[in-house]
């Protein structure tokens, strides 16, 4: 479904080089996590892939089933199946969230071109979903992210993914914090769609997001690059004994 091939990416503004030759295939039903250090690249690697234009990829390819995507916008990374979810989730106090979901879905309809949802079939749509992924439609009502609990913004996140039916979900929970409801949101929400045609980018510093959501393959990113690759045991012995085997001392 992905295939990053040496993947070089700079922050666009400076030139500075974070990617320095990425390689990993992701095949369509399985969950990959990565792993590694603070400023290892793990959060520039999904907004490379997300198409974010503060960056730049100067050598490599992404191809996803097959095609490269390197020309295509964030919008259109979307309706070819992209889902991102932001680690910090941004709030818009006069728009209910319901509203925005909405909006989220036509857009995406409207890059496939295909036709707006009805009302009456988005109602349907998000008590279908909010039933399946046991998260209550009344937080829908409010204002998007507007003092939303880390919890609520993670069911938002979770019900906004569900809704897009993605193929390729990337989810950056390095620096959030989990604490224990929003931890268990998220695991039960990626747990609940996985599917054998979507497949699941878990970018996580901490383990303990793996104990929920068990992963098919772990990864050790590590200054821009991709150190290791393992089963679910790699991640269980990086809890134990940090990253200082893969990347030397003073980054551990
Ligand atoms: P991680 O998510 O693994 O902690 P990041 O991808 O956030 O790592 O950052 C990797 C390195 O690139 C860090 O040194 C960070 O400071 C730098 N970096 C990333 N994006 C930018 C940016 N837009 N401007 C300046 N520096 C950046
Ligand atoms: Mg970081
Ligand atoms: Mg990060």
């Amino acid at each position: 479904m992905l295939e990053i091939k040496n993947l070089h990416a700079r922050i666009a503004e400076d030139g500075t080089e974070i990617l320095k030759g990425i390689d990993l295939t992701i095949e369509a039903g399985k969950v990959h996590a990565i792993m590694g250090p603070n400023g290892s690249g793990k959060s520039t690697l999904s907004y490379v892939l997300a198409g974010k234009d503060d960056y730049e990829v100067t050598e490599g390819d992404i191809l996803f089933n097959g095609e490269s995507i390197l020309e295509l916008g964030p919008d259109e990374r979307a309706a070819a199946g992209f889902f991102l979810a932001f680690q910090y989730p941004i709030e818009i106090p006069g728009v209910a969230t319901m509203t925005f979901l909405k909006a989220a879905i036509n857009a995406q309809r409207k890059a496939r071109g295909t036709s707006e949802i009805t009302t009456p079939d988005f109602m349907r749509l998000v008590k279908e979903t909010s039933k399946r992924l046991n998260i209550s439609a009344e937080m829908l009502k409010r204002p998007l992210n507007v003092g939303f609990s880390g919890g609520e913004k993670k069911r938002n996140e979770i019900m906004q993914m569900a809704l897009l039916e993605p193929k390729l979900c990337i989810l950056d929970e390095t620096d959030s914090g989990l604490d224990i409801d929003a931890l268990k949101v998220v695991s039960d929400g990626v747990n609940a769609l996985r599917s054998p045609d979507r497949a699941f980018v878990v970018i996580t510093h901490y383990q303990r997001l793996l104990d929920h959501i068990v992963p098919d393959v772990v990864h050790v990113l590590s200054a821009g690059r991709i150190v290791k690759t393992g089963g679910p045991e790699l991640a269980l012995e990086l809890e134990k004994n940090g990253y200082a085997d893969y990347v030397g001392q003073e980054a551990a």
